[in-house]
């Protein structure tokens, strides 16, 4: 038997409702706070990647999907969405008007990790990008979109992390502090943070072998080191979560290791993922556009894991499903009428399904309870030649006899 390719996984019919779900929330949600679709290519050149998200990331170092296109180019899956946003953003222009131009995805994405419980190599994000601004308020509008996708989801037990990186120009004093901080440490530090040491210091911070995080626990505090301006801003984003009572711990840790990210960081973790407790992680990113030679444009955005809020979904908490009404139509005179009265059904926005293999009113039946449904609409010679159906609630095994041209109506009142 031919598999899926490792670390890929099929979403089935019976987990489809809830993705569904997932998803309707992520747009509705965008789309009050401002958020306009953008829909980008699955592949992109595989310079837009090593450029925007920085050689020296776990991405680009280890997890990207690169093969060479027919004419030699090199290109890659899209491994997140900002580069890709941003890439279009340039390329469409889209940065004139509004003054701020507020973007949202949804789609897959692909690396080549290792596959465990809540990562795979093949996952789906929802992801906005905010263009245009650097008020803080900007940042407490981007945090509060993405904790109240989780609350509208009932997600239990979250925690709001929040750290500010300061601009490049506060981190450089850091780093030379922090490299005085590790360097007699160096080699009880993991292979990884060794390396990240001379390539990317800040990144140690991160770092979530236990004994890395022991090593470097009374490391200088990051925001002790930034500008007035920094701190500000800083503060006018915890200022304006707390106005909106939106819980939060500060995390000296948390650090996106990239000359061009700025200020805001954050994530939201749970407590039920196990190892892969992050569901949602964003920034501020002041200086991408640059890196990708567009005109200085502050940015913010976040990306959400759907496969980790699916795994916290319940499945009762997904959405309750309008019933399913089964068409149980049989005979020469009734059959025809039966699979009319079905298509009049869905054209009415009912919910409706019948099973073209089951000949026999008890087939017919079974069929309707494998399916769950609510309702079996019974409709046999008899019936037809009187202009009535008998409706059967599949529970509780009642019958009605209800006129055919008065069904429809019936069932939009609610029964
Ligand atoms: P992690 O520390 O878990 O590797 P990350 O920092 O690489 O996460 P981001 O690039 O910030 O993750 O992506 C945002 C979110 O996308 C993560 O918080 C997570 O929910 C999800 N995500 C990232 N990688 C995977 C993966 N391989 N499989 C499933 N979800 C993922
Ligand atoms: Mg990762």
């Amino acid at each position: 038997m031919l598999r899926s390719v490792k670390g890929l996984k099929d979403i089935l019919p019976q987990h489809a409702s809830q993705w569904q779900h997932i998803e309707t929330v992520a747009r509705t949600l965008a789309s009050q706070y401002g958020f306009s679709e953008i829909r980008i290519p699955i592949f992109e050149f595989t310079e837009l990647y090593a450029r925007s998200i920085g050689g020296t990331t776990d991405i680009v170092e280890k997890e990207m999907y690169t093969f060479l296109d027919r004419d030699g180019s090199s290109l890659t899956l899209r491994p997140e969405g900002t580069a890709g946003v941003a890439r279009a953003v340039l390329e469409h222009k889209l940065l004139d008007s509004p003054s701020t131009r507020k973007l949202f995805y949804l789609g897959p994405m692909f690396r080549h990790e290792r596959p465990q419980a809540g990562r795979y190599r093949q996952f789906h994000q929802f992801g906005v990008e905010a263009f245009g601004t650097d008020d803080p308020l900007i940042d407490v509008e981007v945090i509060t979109l993405l904790w109240n996708f989780f609350s509208s989801l009932c997600l239990k037990d979250l925690s709001l992390n929040i750290n500010s990186i300061g601009t490049q120009e506060d981190r450089e004093g850091y780093i030379q502090k922090l490299r005085e901080f590790l360097s007699p440490t160096l080699t009880v530090l993991c292979e990884n943070c060794q390396r990240r040491y001379s390539t990317n210091t800040l990144r140690i911070l991160d770092c979530k072998v236990p004994s890395c995080q022991e090593t470097t626990q009374d490391v200088p505090v990051l925001i002790d080191y930034l500008s007035d301006t920094s701190k500000i801003h800083f503060e006018a984003v915890l200022d304006g979560l707390t106005s909106l009572q939106i819980p939060y711990s500060i995390n000296h840790r948390l650090v996106r290791g990239l000359d061009y990210y700025s200020r805001t960081t954050f994530e939201i973790t749970s407590p039920h993922l196990g190892a892969q407790s992050t569901i949602g992680a964003g920034g501020r990113y002041d200086g991408l556009l640059q890196v990708l030679h567009g005109p200085p444009t502050p940015a913010i955005g976040f990306a959400v894991g759907l496969e980790r809020v699916s795994l916290l979904l319940a499945e009762d908490q997904t959405q309750k499903k309008s019933p399913l009404f089964f068409l149980a139509g049989f005979g020469d005179i009734g059959k025809p009428i039966a699979f009319k009265l079905l298509y009049e059904l869905r054209q009415s926005g009912i919910r409706a399904d019948t099973d073209h293999k089951a000949r026999t009113l008890k087939a017919l039946l079974r069929s309707a309870d494998k399916l769950s449904a609510e309702y079996s609409i019974i409709l046999g010679d008899d019936e037809a030649q009187s202009g009535n159906v008998i409706m059967r609630n599949m529970h509780t095994k009642a019958q009605e006899i209800v006129a055919l041209n008065e069904l429809i109506q019936r069932i939009h009142k609610g029964c």
